[in-house]
């Protein structure tokens, strides 16, 4: 649209972004880096106290639109770009944007993460998850296709790998709970594509496996409320039936991977990275450990960078 101006924002999933604009009018990007956070954060609560949340998540996306003039008379360091067509902006993970466009444009943009992703997502998804902040994608179901991708690298392999053993273990302890309060059934989840021939009102998009209370975006198992048409995560359907236990009987859990796979996920992981290492030791030896260990070396020199 004509001068269409994004509020301040900052990718809640700690992803990096980029930018390309097509053709048409210039767009005018306003940033704060990752380092001025906390003056970015003063700054608005000063301005717009209403919009500034005690939480980690302290800037819901979408709320505050604020002339960069102001924060910059707060002391906080603003740069400005100003893209023309057949240009991109990259903004880096933590860093707050916000632009204004000159005229009709068209411009796209992607997220993108690199294996070094994986070491801070799951911080960027406990935030989301504790703020109730809607996830637009499932950390675990990334966790999980990067096993079974055979373009993954042995990079992305090992540092999926803690991710995956959380998942599974989350996964166990969750549904044996859920089991010990008398959740009795369970349904395999369709996949979108045998939906299709099979007709389940919870799958019909994406977007509806939704958890009710924290919104996070769910992939290897839900709880499905009949009686009030409701999905949750496995956390809140735990604390939903300890609290109503008379909506067990409603109550049914949906999964993608049983814990068999999940273990067999655990296994091909396994003998991916034995694979790709080239070595005939485990991926708890120490060429594996010092590794990882340069890895979050250089993601360190280059975030400093
Ligand atoms: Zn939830």
């Amino acid at each position: 649209m004509l001068f269409s101006t994004v509020c301040w924002y900052r990718d809640p999933h700690g992803l990096p972004w980029i930018e390309y604009l097509h053709t048409g009018a210039s767009k005018i990007w306003y940033g704060v880096a990752a380092n001025q956070e906390e003056k970015l954060c003063a700054a608005l609560k000063k301005i717009v106290p209403d919009f500034v949340k005690d939480s980690a998540i302290w800037l819901p996306s979408d709320t505050a639109m604020v002339p960069p003039t102001e924060l910059v008379r707060e002391g906080v360091r603003v740069c400005r770009v100003v893209q023309d067509p057949g240009q991109f902006v990259v903004v880096f993970p933590g860093a707050f944007t916000s632009s204004i466009c000159k005229g009709y444009l068209i411009s796209e943009s992607a997220f993108f993460a690199r294996p070094q992703y994986f070491d801070r997502a799951v911080a960027s998804f406990k935030a989301l998850h504790d703020c109730c902040e809607p996830s637009m994608f499932s950390l675990d179901r990334l966790v999980l296709s990067v096993v079974s991708d055979p373009r993954a690298t042995l990079d992305g392999l090992l540092r999926a790998r803690e991710l995956v053993l959380q998942v599974v273990e989350k996964e166990k302890r969750l549904r044996s709970q859920l089991v010990d309060i008398g959740l009795e059934t369970s349904e395999r989840l369709s996949t979108p594509d045998s939906h299709r021939k099979k007709k389940n009102r919870f799958i019909e998009d994406e977007e509806e496996n939704m958890c009710e209370v924290c919104r996070q975006n769910l992939y290897v198992a839900l709880v499905t409320n009949s009686q009030e048409e409701a999905v949750y995560c496995l956390e809140h359907a735990l604390l939903f039936l300890s609290k109503n236990p008379s909506h067990l009987e409603f109550c049914k859990l949906m999964y993608t991977y049983s814990l068999s796979e999940l273990d067999s996920a655990i296994k091909q992981m396994d003998e991916r990275i034995h694979a790709k290492s080239g070595s005939k030791k485990s991926p708890y030896s120490k060429k594996a450990k010092s590794r990882e260990h340069l890895d979050s070396f250089s993601s360190t020199s280059s975030s400093n960078l």
